[in-house]
């Protein structure tokens, strides 16, 4: 009888899929272990639409147990710390042993601009940020709405853009378009780089036909919250009546200064098995660092993005390697680099971002027309990912690959 101890440490989208993989494939005699400290689990792709009330704040949020299998153990608590040496993780109140290890601990949001709602300044990347920040949506009449990228990297590169879009549909619709400005500054060169050049004209194509202004290579410098002033490197100075900050990501504190990070403190990983420096010791989703072909700025190199459809295909790539290794089989399985994105445009209309992101010179992603279906695609993955595990989420997983096949894409779930 197979007896392997299989620890993942965080219940986000990389550490839900790999434990539901893995127990469906693996042996009860191999025990799967989730140590995460959340009992809920929000999706926080629809914080985009809890920004502009087209979603209640609790129809995006459910229990963690609902979505996982019945065999796999959830300790819900705090990692502490992570004893390689020992193949051992501390919690507050436990000792766990491991053989194979899966880090999914995602990354963690700076406080700095966390914090001051009553300053105009705002949020939707949390689940209390999103909330908050439909609430002044809802009051502002009139003036200039800045959208900010604090630094770079930031998790889901689209989420700024398909904000500014929304925001505009959300005005659109409540006729106060002609009196707000929406302003959108980020460091990046254009939108979306880390995707590619193809894909990032296609962005600012949209942002320009939404009458959105763009303005790239504007690195954020200084926030005056009493003055509502924002400052970029330039020395341009705005005044704001809105401002929404994409803010800076760090990785979680347990993962920075241990021996796994490196100088920006995320867990470099083999591009294809997503093994750490460490053997049986894996790294997926938003904390692993993964290099990929090209530059944004001459001394800044390409990193495959933060976002869940890559911490989801990691995810089925790193249980089905642990598999193989646990029955002694040839590993087959590596991870590809292609992703997707439905990008969200308002007023029901999303576009939808498929390629290669380990494509050279450049990743190669490409957009297809803005389109109903592929809004209606986003609105069938969020049902899917929400559903309890079991005879709905098999529902819906049917509908998704039905649609997938129609529509000629290739989605693995
Ligand atoms: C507004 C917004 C929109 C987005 N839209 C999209 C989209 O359309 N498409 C897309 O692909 N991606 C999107 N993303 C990105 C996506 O949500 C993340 O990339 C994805 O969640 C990363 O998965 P992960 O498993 O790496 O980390 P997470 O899902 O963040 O999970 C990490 C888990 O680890 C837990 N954890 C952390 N530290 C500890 C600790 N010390 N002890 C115990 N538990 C711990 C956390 O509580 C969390 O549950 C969006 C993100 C945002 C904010």
């Amino acid at each position: 009888m197979i007896s392997k101890n299989i620890v993942i440490l965080g219940g986000g989208i990389g550490g839900i899929i790999a434990a539901n993989k893995l127990r469906n494939e693996l042996p009860s005699s191999v025990d799967i272990i989730i140590i995460e400290r959340n009992k809920m689990h929000t999706l926080a792709a629809s914080y985009l639409w809890l920004m502009v009330n087209l979603r209640k704040a609790e129809k995006i949020r459910t229990p963690l147990s609902r979505l996982i299998h019945k065999g796999v153990k959830i300790i819900y608590e705090e990692v502490k710390q992570i004893d390689t040496s020992g193949k051992r993780i501390q919690t507050e109140h436990n000792e766990i042993n491991y053989d194979y290890l899966i880090i999914a601990l995602g990354s963690e949001l700076e406080k700095k601009h966390l914090n001051n709602n009553q300053y105009g300044i705002h949020n939707f990347y949390t689940y209390e940020g999103a909330q908050r920040l439909r609430d002044e949506l809802a009051k502002i009449q009139s003036g200039e709405i800045i959208i900010a990228i604090d630094s770079l990297p930031y998790k889901c590169p689209g989420a700024p853009y398909e904000a500014a879009m929304l925001i505009s549909g959300y005005l659109t619709k409540r006729e106060r378009k002609n009196k707000i400005n929406i302003n959108l500054y980020t460091p990046e060169p254009h939108p979306l780089p880390v995707a590619g050049p193809e894909l990032g004209k296609s962005v600012s194509d949209l942002l320009e036909n939404k009458g959105i202004k763009f303005y790239p290579a504007h690195q954020l410098k200084e926030i005056k919250p009493e003055e509502k002033t924002i400052t970029f490197n330039s020395d341009l100075t705005k005044q704001y009546d809105l401002l929404i900050v994409i803010p800076k990501h760090i990785s979680p504190a347990v993962i920075r200064n241990s021996e796994l990070e490196d100088e920006g403190g995320w867990i470099p990983v083999d591009r294809n098995s997503l093994e750490t420096k460490l053997e049986n010791v894996y790294a997926i989703g938003d904390i692993n660092s993964v290099s990929i072909p090209g530059r944004w700025q001459p001394d800044k190199p390409m990193k495959l993005p933060k976002a869940g459809v890559f911490a989801h295909s990691q995810a089925l790539t790193v249980s089905e390697i642990i598999n193989s290794k646990i029955f002694g089989k040839e590993i087959k399985n590596s991870f590809c680099g292609d992703g997707f994105c439905m990008l969200e445009a308002g007023e029901d209309l999303a576009g939808f971002a498929y390629g290669d992101f380990f494509a050279s010179p450049h990743p190669d992603v490409k957009m297809r027309k803005l389109g109903k279906a592929w809004h209606l695609g986003k609105v069938l993955f969020e049902k899917w990912w929400l559903a309890p595990y079991g005879f709905s989420k098999s529902f819906y997983k049917i509908l998704i690959q039905l649609g997938a096949k129609s529509l000629k894409i290739p989605i693995k779930l």
